[in-house]
């Protein structure tokens, strides 16, 4: 992508960004889920201390006080470089930047610096068993008793909570309420007494997400971010993260996954390889996919620096992401052939064990962040005004 025109500066900041990454030792990501966020962890703290975290956020919650474009310029250079993305992104992509908006300055102070260094993570604990589209159906209370909040409850497909230090609650706390204006946002310590955690294997043999149970879980009410009862509209502003600033960084690392693939059909034809015209054609098809979603990522930059969000529009990012991302990934799956079931052999070329992975991971894009028929009916509905039903 090249810069937009109208800011030189970010020449001069993407210049930094590469001799940055070309002077830094670049971790290599282990597959194994525990020793990949140690590493991952490690390496967020690294990026912290080097002022390449919180690029977009205020100086004064621990941000580089730039632009949306100035953190899209760094994406860019470190998927480039192939170097992870810090662990922390829930907290960093999707919950902090609410609570930036919506929490008090000593919440601001206490919260946000840690949660950028990477020093304490968060979760998101929104979802549950009988409430994941249908999200302000949601269960679990939490009574207030003087100076608290009393929590009882069920959350699922939380990612990372058995890592987490916070959980970022959606809570009901007003039952007689219509059910979208009893809910609060509450941060909640994942060391109290009464929460316990029970992680969940994935297909990809990760267990990365877990139920979380709050069993009278006592949580002092100054962890109330925003109002009593206005946890939706926050709700919202987290999802809405989730569905368009998420975008812009995955879509650098599909152009990434496509150009390496393209760099291993080459490799393979000139060693004397053939590679099915069907693969050729799906690997096209995914190219002109990624191409689409980088025309469309430049008009959500544009939207983001106008502070258009959230919007319908950012349903649009979320369903086009699910779609180049399954694309991206099923296309090298193919590729992959019967290397596919190698994973670690050198002689495939690809690294057979991480694509496969990243192929598994794709499945579950079209459900996290609000499945693809939820985000048809946002825009069939918000965009589009068709009528319901
Ligand atoms: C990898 C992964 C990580 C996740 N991480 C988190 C997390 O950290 N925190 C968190 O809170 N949640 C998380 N989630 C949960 C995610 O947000 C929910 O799975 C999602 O909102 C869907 O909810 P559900 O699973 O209950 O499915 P349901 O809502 O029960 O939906 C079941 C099916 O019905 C369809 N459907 C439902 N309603 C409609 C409708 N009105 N119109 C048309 N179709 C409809 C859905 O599209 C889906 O296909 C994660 C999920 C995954 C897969």
């Amino acid at each position: 992508m090249t810069d937009p025109p109208h800011d030189p500066t970010l020449a001069d900041y993407r210049a930094s960004v590469r001799d940055w990454l070309a002077a830094t030792d670049i971790p290599s990501v282990p597959l194994d889920l525990d020793h990949r966020f140690e590493v991952l962890k490690a390496w967020q703290g690294t990026l912290y201390d080097a002022g390449w975290v919180g690029i977009s956020w205020s100086r004064e919650s621990g941000g580089q006080g730039l632009t949306p474009l100035h953190q899209l310029v760094f994406s860019e250079e470190l998927a480039r470089a192939r170097a992870p993305m810090p662990i922390g992104l829930i907290g960093l992509d999707v919950v902090g930047p609410s609570i930036d908006t919506y929490a008090s300055s000593e919440q601001r102070a206490r919260l946000l610096p840690p949660l950028l260094s990477g020093d304490e993570m968060w979760c998101q604990g929104f979802s549950e068993p009988n409430a994941g589209s249908d999200l302000a159906s949601l269960r679990t209370t939490a009574k207030i008793d003087g100076d608290r909040f009393v929590v009882n409850g069920q959350k699922v497909w939380t990612s990372w909570a058995h890592k987490a230090r916070w959980c970022a609650l959606l809570a009901r706390t007003d039952s007689d309420a219509p059910k979208h204006r009893g809910i609060s946002y509450i941060a909640v310590d994942m060391a109290t007494p009464g929460v316990s955690v029970r992680p969940l294997v994935q297909m990809t043999g990760d267990s990365e997400f877990c139920e979380v149970f709050f069993d009278d879980v006592e949580v002092p009410r100054g962890n109330l971010i925003g109002d009593l009862n206005a946890g939706w509209t926050i709700a919202q502003d987290t999802l809405s993260h989730e569905r368009g600033s998420y975008t812009l960084r995955r879509m650098v690392e599909y152009d990434v996954a496509v150009e390496e693939a393209f760099a291993e059909i080459r490799r393979h034809r000139s060693a004397g390889g053939t590679v099915a015209p069907r693969t050729l054609e799906q690997l096209g098809r995914a190219y002109v996919s990624v191409r689409g979603l980088e025309a469309q990522t430049r008009k959500t930059m544009a939207r983001k620096v106008r502070g258009e969000v959230p919007s319908p529009y950012d349903s649009v990012d979320k369903l086009s992401l699910n779609e180049v991302e399954q694309r991206v990934y099923s296309s090298i799956s193919d590729l992959l052939g019967p290397f596919r079931l190698t994973p670690h052999d050198p002689s495939a070329g690809l690294d057979s064990a991480r694509w496969v992975k990243d192929h598994y991971y794709s499945r579950a894009v079209s459900i996290y962040g609000g499945t693809s028929q939820v985000q048809r009916n946002i825009i069939a509905d918000r965009l589009l005004e068709l009528p319901r039903g």
